[in-house]
C-alpha cells in the first residue's frame, strides 16, 4: 500500500473513531463499527502484514473488552489498585463539605454536554404580589429613613427609629415561613430587598442580612426539634430575638473546623436544678449582630469524657442556641468593619453552662454542626452577598454613567472621552452579569435546588466583579470620589469592598480550594462513584461497580476528547437551542464545557492528590467552570427578559469575557501544565486550529460606557431595583434629574459656546453667557431656566464637602 493510501485509510479510521466517540457509542457498537472497517481494510485496502497484525490485534483487545470476566480481572482489578494508591484522601470535614446541597447547571458543564433544557425550564424571575407591595412599601419606607454618612461617620449604627422598623415589619423574617409569623419570601424577592437595601446603605444590608441568610433561624428550620422551632422561629420572626451566629475565633478562620471551643457534657446547676448540660469555652469574633444579639448560635466541640449520653467521647463540631444574657457569656464590643460600621464584636464564654437541649436538633444533631454548616451555606452563600453585590453594582453603574455624562472637563462630557466610556463599559457589561447571575441562581434556589458549589462561584465572583466595578468607578470620579463627606456617594462601597471578599469562606480559599475541589467531586458523574466503590469493603462488590464506573468514565473521557477536538475545529457541528444572534455562543459554551471535562478528567489522573496542593491549577480549573456558569446564565437571564434589543450589547460583552475568559485560563493551565508531554496532547485536543475566541470588541466596550450614561432603555433596565425615591438625601435620584434635563440643557449650553466663539456673546461664567444670550435673543427665558436647573443639579453632584476645624471633631 502506498503513503497516500496509508494516510487516507488512517484518517479514514480516525474519523470513525472520532464520530463514534463523539456520538457516545456503545462499546458493542463502537467494537462492531471497527470489526467493519477492518474487514474492508483487509480486503481493499492492500495494507502491509505488519499494519494487519497489529489492527488486528487492537481489535481483539477491543473485543475483550466486551467479556465483563475478561475486562474485570485483567483491565478493571488492575486500574482499582491504581486507584486506590492515587486517589486523594478525603477527610471526614472535607467529605461532609462535599457531600452537602446539590449539583444543577454546574453539573451539566461538568458533563461537557449539557443539556440546556435543565437551565431554560429555569423559571423566569418574578415577584409574587406581596412581595412586590413590600419592595414598594416598607422597602422604600427604610431606604428613606436610613442616613448612610451618619451611620458610618458618626453614629456607627442605624438609628433606634430603624431598628425599630426592621423589627415590625418583619425585616428579620423573610425566610422564615408564616405559620411561624415570618415574610416566607422566596430567594428572589428576598435577593431583590436585600440588593435594594444595598443601594441605599452598607449598614442596612450588613444588619438585614445575617437573620435571612446563614443564621439561626436557617439552622432551626432545618435541624430544629418541633419544639426549638415554635418557641423561638415566631420570636426571631418578631424581632423580639435578635440572632447572630459565632463560628469564627482568633485561632479558627477559614478553617474553622481548627476551633480551640468546647463542649463538655457534665452535670450542674440551670435555674435552680441539678440537671445533665454542657460547660462552653469559647473565644469568637467577628461575629455580625453580636454586640446587640439576644440569641447566640454557637459552633463548638462537643466532649463526653464521662459519658453521660452516650458511649462517644468526642462527638466534634456542634451548633447551639444560647440566650445572650446566659451567665459567664459576654457580648458587646464592637469591632469596626472597614467602610460600613455595622454591628460585629465580639463573643466570649467562660464556664457557660448550659442544658442539652439548646443543641440545635437536640442530643441526636451532637456532633452534626459542620454538616449544617456546609449544607446551609450552599443555598445562603447564592443569595446574601450577592445580593448585595448587585445592589452595590447597580447604585454605582447608574451613579457613574451620570456622573460620566454632566461631569465636563474640556467641554465636554468626561463620559465622551474613550478613556472615561471604556471603564464605564466594563461597570456596564459587568453588572448585567451579577444581574443575570442573581436573579437565575435565585430562581433556581425557589425551586427547591442547593447548588453548593454555584454558591461558591456565586459568592467569589459576584463580590469580584463588584470590586473591579468599584475601582473604575473611583477612577472615573476622580477627587469627587476621594474627598470623604455625605456627598460622596463612592468611597464606603470602596472601602467596604473586603468585607464582602472575605466573610463566608474568604476569596482566595473559595476560589482555590472550593469551587473546583469540591466541583471535581459533587459535579463529576463518574469520580465520586468510583471512590465509592473503591471504598467498598466486599472486594467482589466493589470490583463490580468499579469495573462498571470506570468503563462509563472512560467512555465519557473518549467522548469529551471527541466533541472537544470537533468543536475546537469548528462550531457548525455544535447544537445551540436558539438561532439568534447569540446562538454562537451556546455553541462555544458547549466547546468549552468538553474541554473543560476533558482537562479535569486528565488532569485528576496525571496529577492525582496532588491536583488539591496545586491550588494555582485547580484555581484555573475553577475559573474555568464559574465563567462557563456565568456566561450560562447571562444567556438565561437575556431569554427571560422580553426586550431583547435593549440587553443585546451587554449580552455580547458579558459573553465574550466570560467565553474569553475560560479560552485563557484553559490556556495558563495548559501552559503550566507540570507534564508537559499531556499538556502538548491536551492542547491537541482542546485548541486544533488555535486560541480562536477573541474578548468583547473596543467599540462594544464603548457603546455599553455610551448607553449607561444616557436615558436610554439599556440603563433603566440597568437600574432597576435601585432606591430612586426622588428626595433631597438621594443622590441617586438628583442624578437621574439632571440626566433628564442633560439631553435638552446640553445642546443650549452648546448654543451659548457657538455663539461666544463668533464674538455674539461675552462672559466668563455660565450666568453671564446665559444673560447675554437672554438679551441676543440667542436663547428663550424657558431654555435659561432650564439650563439653569441643569446646572444647579450638577453643581450640586459635583461638589464635594468641606469641614471646619470643629466639625471634623465630630466625624470618625
Ligand atoms: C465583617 C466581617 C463579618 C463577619 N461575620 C461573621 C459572623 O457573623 N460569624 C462568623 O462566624 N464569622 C464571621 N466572619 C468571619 C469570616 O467568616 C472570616 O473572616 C473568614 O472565614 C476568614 O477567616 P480569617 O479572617 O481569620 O482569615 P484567615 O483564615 O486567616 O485567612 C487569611 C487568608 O488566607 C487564605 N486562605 C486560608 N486558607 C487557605 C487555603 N487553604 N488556600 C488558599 N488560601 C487560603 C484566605 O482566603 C485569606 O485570604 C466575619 C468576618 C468579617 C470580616
Amino acid at each position: 500500500m502506498g503513503l497516500i493510501g496509508f494516510i487516507v485509510w488512517t484518517l479514514v479510521f480516525f474519523t470513525m473513531l472520532v464520530v463514534l466517540c463523539y456520538k457516545e457509542a456503545e462499546l458493542r457498537t463502537a467494537t462492531i463499527a471497527t470489526g467493519v472497517f477492518l474487514l474492508i481494510f483487509t480486503i481493499f485496502g492492500d495494507p502491509g502484514n505488519i499494519f494487519l497484525a497489529v489492527d488486528w490485534l487492537l481489535f481483539a483487545v477491543l473485543v475483550s473488552f466486551n467479556i465483563p470476566e475478561i475486562r474485570r480481572n485483567y483491565v478493571s482489578k488492575q486500574v482499582l489498585k491504581f486507584y486506590k494508591a492515587v486517589l486523594p484522601s478525603i477527610s471526614q470535614t472535607e467529605k461532609e463539605a462535599i457531600d452537602a446541597g446539590g449539583i444543577w447547571w454546574d453539573g451539566e458543564i461538568f458533563s461537557g454536554n449539557p443539556n440546556w433544557d435543565i437551565l431554560r425550564n429555569n423559571p423566569k424571575p418574578k415577584l409574587t404580589t406581596e412581595e412586590q407591595a413590600f419592595l414598594d412599601g416598607p422597602v422604600e419606607e427604610v431606604c428613606q429613613m436610613t442616613d448612610n454618612w451618619s451611620e458610618n461617620h458618626k453614629d456607627y449604627d442605624l438609628t433606634k427609629e430603624v431598628w425599630d422598623f426592621l423589627k415590625n415589619k418583619g425585616f428579620f423574617s423573610m425566610i422564615i415561613p408564616k405559620k411561624y409569623g415570618g415574610l416566607e419570601f422566596s430567594p428572589l424577592a428576598v435577593a431583590t430587598v436585600m440588593s435594594k437595601i444595598a443601594t441605599r446603605s452598607g449598614v442596612l444590608n450588613s444588619t438585614v442580612g445575617v437573620p435571612n441568610s446563614l443564621g439561626p433561624a436557617e439552622l432551626l428550620l432545618h435541624y430544629g426539634t418541633p419544639e426549638q422551632r415554635n418557641e423561638l422561629l415566631p420570636k426571631l420572626a418578631s424581632g423580639e430575638e435578635i440572632p447572630c451566629f459565632a463560628l469564627t475565633g482568633p485561632r479558627a478562620g477559614s478553617d474553622a473546623t481548627a476551633m480551640p471551643d468546647t463542649g463538655v457534657v457534665c452535670k450542674g446547676k440551670f435555674e435552680g436544678e441539678e440537671i445533665i448540660g454542657m460547660k462552653l469555652n469559647f473565644n469568637k469574633r467577628y461575629i455580625t449582630l453580636a454586640p446587640v444579639a439576644t440569641l447566640v448560635g454557637l459552633a463548638f466541640k462537643l466532649y463526653d469524657p464521662d459519658h453521660l449520653i452516650g458511649d462517644q467521647s468526642d462527638y466534634g463540631i456542634t451548633c447551639a442556641l444560647i440566650p445572650s444574657k446566659t451567665k459567664g457569656l459576654e457580648t458587646g464590643n464592637r469591632h469596626l468593619p472597614l467602610g460600613i460600621p455595622f454591628m460585629n464584636g465580639t463573643i466570649v464564654g467562660t464556664d457557660v453552662f448550659v442544658p442539652l437541649d439548646y443543641i440545635i436538633g437536640g442530643i441526636e444533631q451532637a456532633g452534626k454542626g459542620w454538616r449544617m454548616l456546609v449544607e446551609c451555606l450552599s443555598a445562603g452563600r447564592a443569595i446574601s452577598l450577592p445580593s448585595g453585590a448587585m445592589g452595590g453594582a447597580k447604585a454605582v453603574a447608574c451613579s457613574t454613567g451620570s456622573y460620566a455624562r454632566i461631569r465636563e472637563q474640556f467641554n465636554i462630557p468626561i463620559a465622551e472621552f474613550e478613556g472615561i466610556a471604556e471603564p464605564l463599559g466594563r461597570i456596564a457589561g459587568y453588572t448585567y452579569v451579577i444581574t443575570a447571575s442573581v436573579n437565575t441562581t435565585a430562581m433556581a434556589i425557589g425551586t427547591g435546588e442547593k447548588p453548593a458549589v454555584i454558591s461558591a462561584i456565586m459568592k467569589y465572583h459576584t463580590t469580584e466583579m463588584a470590586r473591579k466595578i468599584v475601582l473604575d468607578a473611583m477612577d472615573i470620579h476622580g477627587g469627587k470620589a476621594v474627598m470623604r463627606g455625605p456627598k460622596n456617594y463612592m468611597a464606603s462601597g470602596y472601602e467596604a469592598g473586603p468585607i464582602g471578599i472575605t466573610v463566608e469562606g474568604a476569596n482566595i480559599l473559595t476560589r482555590s480550594l472550593i469551587i473546583f475541589g469540591q466541583g471535581a467531586f459533587r459535579c463529576h458523574p463518574y469520580i465520586l462513584k468510583e471512590i465509592e466503590a473503591v471504598e467498598q469493603e466486599n472486594q467482589d462488590e466493589s470490583l463490580e461497580q468499579f469495573d462498571r464506573h470506570f468503563f462509563n468514565h472512560v467512555a465519557y473521557t473518549l467522548s469529551n476528547s471527541a466533541r472537544s477536538l470537533v468543536l475546537g475545529i469548528s462550531n457548525r457541528f455544535g447544537n445551540s437551542p436558539v438561532t439568534d444572534e447569540t446562538e454562537n455562543y451556546y455553541k462555544q459554551i458547549n466547546r468549552f464545557s468538553a474541554a473543560f471535562a476533558l482537562l479535569t478528567d486528565i488532569s485528576m489522573l496525571v496529577l492525582g492528590g496532588s491536583l488539591k496542593r496545586k491550588e494555582t491549577l485547580s484555581a484555573r480549573l475553577g475559573d474555568v467552570l464559574s465563567s462557563l456558569y456565568l456566561a450560562s446564565t447571562t444567556l438565561k437571564y437575556y431569554e427571560d427578559q422580553g426586550d431583547k434589543e435593549t440587553d443585546l450589547p451587554m449580552v455580547h460583552w458579558g459573553c465574550k469575557t466570560l467565553i474569553f475568559e475560560a479560552q485563557n485560563k484553559i490556556h495558563e493551565i495548559l501552559i503550566n501544565f507540570p507534564n508537559r508531554f499531556v499538556a502538548a496532547s491536551l492542547r491537541l485536543f482542546i485548541f486544533p486550529l488555535g486560541r480562536n475566541i477573541s474578548g468583547p470588541s473596543i467599540k462594544n466596550t464603548l457603546e455599553i460606557g455610551d448607553l449607561i450614561s444616557r436615558k436610554t432603555k439599556t440603563r433603566e433596565k440597568l437600574c432597576q431595583g435601585i432606591y430612586l425615591k426622588d428626595e433631597p438625601s438621594n443622590h441617586l435620584a438628583i442624578m437621574e434629574r439632571a440626566l433628564d434635563l442633560y439631553e435638552t440643557a446640553h445642546p443650549i449650553k452648546k448654543d451659548l459656546m457657538k455663539a461666544r466663539k463668533k464674538g455674539l456673546i461675552k462672559g466668563n461664567t455660565l450666568q453671564e453667557l446665559m444673560d447675554a444670550a437672554l438679551k441676543q435673543e440667542i436663547i428663550t427665558q424657558t431654555q435659561a431656566d432650564q439650563l439653569h436647573e441643569f446646572d444647579r443639579l450638577t453643581m450640586d453632584i459635583i461638589n464635594v464637602d468641606d469641614f471646619s476645624e470643629k466639625e471634623l471633631k465630630t466625624i470618625r
